[in-house]
């Protein structure tokens, strides 16, 4: 490929509204573009990478023994009305209808789609066990979309389904689903973990997450660092080491949070996720700051700070007194900044055991990263004054409480591991693949079934098996990276070498050189971006650098003179002179 006939679109300077470095990469490396929240158009370079992770999936899902199908994005209500999930489900089901007012939803999963299909195409246990696959666009009306396509609205999805007749069958499909993922980050080349993830409402016997390590992770995972044990965090609480805990822990716990409340409690007063509390934090302001001084104090959490520079959102606004809360519940009031939660004083007071008339006009809470809290709590401050908002009187230790919910979890670090040898540890995780044994929630809502051995109709139970595709990119950028750009892992590179020729246009020697490279590795099967453009050498090799490209070969004159070209490696920085003639052995 020559970038003077591509869409390279790189940017120089990091998009203000990108959060983490992933999603600040695959904007400057001309991968991605926003079209509207979560939703993305993948740009070539984007696109080849995305088709990479999409194709390894594929081959090991194929040699796993699933069936590759494609079902509607589309679907009807009355599947979902069947299965029970019209009801169940929330916001995230985006619902339409059609021109003769039928219900439509967009598909965020597809057990009902396959469930529906399986009960009309099998009729026999002959046919089972059958493993069926697709990989997909789904959709997602996710309440806070972010990190790009980390947390996109839409996104791509490899989902597969299984059906038995017998729990035995179920769990090979499934051991067979979890070796096929292991193989899959593997060859991604991505450092990630299997943990224990709950069954939750759905109910089922079994069900591992596949997260890729990462600071910038929603997810908090727990392991031992002396056995395999590894579980998400809301598995992890739901085991016993609560009173197993050492008298050291238990005490550090109970200092960081004098007012310690449940995570239940404090997840359905700010309405989120359990999960996403670890990186809360509650900030509770002095109930005699003025009006004006809140005002300032709220516009400029919700414009800038917080989202830019906390890599955070305000999530939970509490008001009284001037405030019209009718007005801010509408969104229409100028301090609110969309998506916001509101709960009322009552909830103010009980999740922080502040006393009646002491929670003062307003409780902010937002979610940081703990361990940075504090300090980030007096940054902001600082920064309001300096940005011209004042708050001379506002003293930070004297009027604002912060409450650092991450400490309430029922499992800290340092606690024993529940199978006996060793101690948690707790990481972030990006779930990137989620397996699950569903048995029949599904199949029996639906009366999915087939004749058994004996001739009796048997209800089937199932397994289902999911992949983020889309967002693995953004998970392996979090992983390979450095301050001059991307370093793909070799098996998900949108090219494996680039050609950098040095003021190409004023040079025929160089010119011809670079052609031919470009024409002998083309031939012997590399992907190959010939870098053509008359650009300085600093801008291309900045852009290569940006766009992680593995190899580079650089053609410059003083090398031609012995008619050699250097060689880069992308991802220890190595640098080696080649003979010309050498280049394409050396890259095999
Ligand atoms: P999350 O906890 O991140 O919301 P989930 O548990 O809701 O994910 P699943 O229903 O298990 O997601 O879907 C299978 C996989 O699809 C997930 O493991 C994840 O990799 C991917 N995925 C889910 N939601 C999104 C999204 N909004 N954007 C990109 N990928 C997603
Ligand atoms: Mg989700
Ligand atoms: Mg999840
Ligand atoms: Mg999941």
């Amino acid at each position: 490929m020559r970038t003077s006939q591509y869409l390279l679109s790189t940017m120089k300077e990091t998009p203000a509204d990108a959060e983490i470095i992933s999603h600040q990469l695959m904007l400057r490396a001309g991968m991605v573009r926003r079209l509207a929240s979560g939703l993305y158009t993948w740009l070539p370079s984007g696109l080849r990478v995305l088709r990479k992770v999409e194709q390894i999936v594929r081959e090991e899902m194929n040699k796993a023994g699933a069936i590759e199908v494609l079902m509607p994005v589309v679907q009807h209500a009355e599947l979902w009305q069947e299965s029970g999930r019209w009801e169940k489900m929330d916001a995230e089901l985006l619902r339409f209808k059609d021109r003769h007012q039928r219900d439509f939803v967009l598909g965020p999963t597809h057990e009902e789609v396959i469930t529906d299909l399986v009960r009309k195409e099998i009729s026999s246990y002959k046919q089972l066990p059958i493993n069926l696959y697709q990989i997909q666009t789904k959709f997602r009306d996710e309440r806070r979309p972010r990190f790009g396509v980390m947390r996109a609205r839409e996104f791509l999805m490899k989902d597969a389904y299984s059906f038995h007749l017998s729990q035995d069958s179920l769990q090979q499909t499934y051991d067979a689903m979890y070796q096929a993922y292991c193989n899959i980050f593997t060859r991604l080349g991505l450092d990630f973990r299997p943990v224990l993830a709950d069954t939750g409402a759905i109910g089922g016997s079994m069900s591992h997450e596949f997260h890729v390590l990462a600071a910038s992770g929603e997810d908090a995972i727990v392991f031992s660092d002396a056995s395999d044990y590894a579980a998400n965090i809301e598995k992890a609480e739901a085991l016993p080491p609560q009173g197993q805990r050492p008298a050291a822990v238990q005490a550090k716990t109970e200092v960081a949070t004098p007012d310690a409340k449940s995570i239940e409690e404090v997840s359905a007063f700010l309405k989120v996720e359990a999960s996403s509390i670890a990186k809360t934090l509650l900030v509770q302001l002095n109930p005699d700051l003025s009006f004006d001084e809140l005002t300032a104090l709220l516009s400029y959490a919700g414009a800038e700070t917080i989202e830019n520079t906390w890599r955070s959102k305000v999530v939970a606004l509490i008001l009284r007194g001037d405030h019209d809360l009718n007005e801010i519940k509408a969104e229409k009031h100028p301090l609110v900044a969309s998506p916001l939660q509101f709960a009322s004083e009552e909830d103010v007071i009980a999740v922080t055991g502040a006393k009646p008339g002491s929670v003062g006009p307003v409780g902010l809470t937002i979610p940081v990263l703990v361990d940075h809290a504090a300090a980030h709590l007096a940054d902001f401050v600082t920064g309001a004054n300096k940005d011209g908002f004042h708050f001379t009187g506002v003293n930070f230790d004297r009027d604002i409480t912060t409450y650092q919910l991450a400490d309430l979890r029922n499992v800290v670090e340092g606690d024993p591991s529940p199978c006996g040898k060793g101690n948690l540890v707790i990481r972030r995780g990006i779930e990137v693949g989620h397996i699950f044994q569903l048995g029949d929630r599904y199949s029996s809502a639906m009366k999915a079934g087939v004749l058994n051995e004996e001739g009796k109709h048997q209800i089937m139970t199932m397994g289902c098996y999911g992949v983020g595709v889309s967002r693995i990119v953004a998970a392996a950028i979090e992983q390979n990276h450095d301050d001059y750009g991307i370093k793909w892992p070799a098996a998900i590179a949108p090219f494996q070498v680039a050609i950098v020729p040095m003021n190409m246009h004023k040079s025929v020697r160089i010119q011809e050189a670079a052609e031919q490279l470009y024409k002998d590795l083309t031939a012997a099967g590399f992907e190959v971006l010939f870098d053509d453009r008359k650009e300085r050498p600093g801008v291309m090799f900045a852009d290569m650098e940006l766009i992680g490209v593995p190899y580079q070969i650089i053609v410059g004159e003083r090398n031609l003179d012995e008619q050699k070209v250097e060689l880069k490696n992308r991802l220890n920085g190595d640098k080696q002179l080649l003979s010309l003639a050498d280049v394409v052995t050396q890259l095999k």
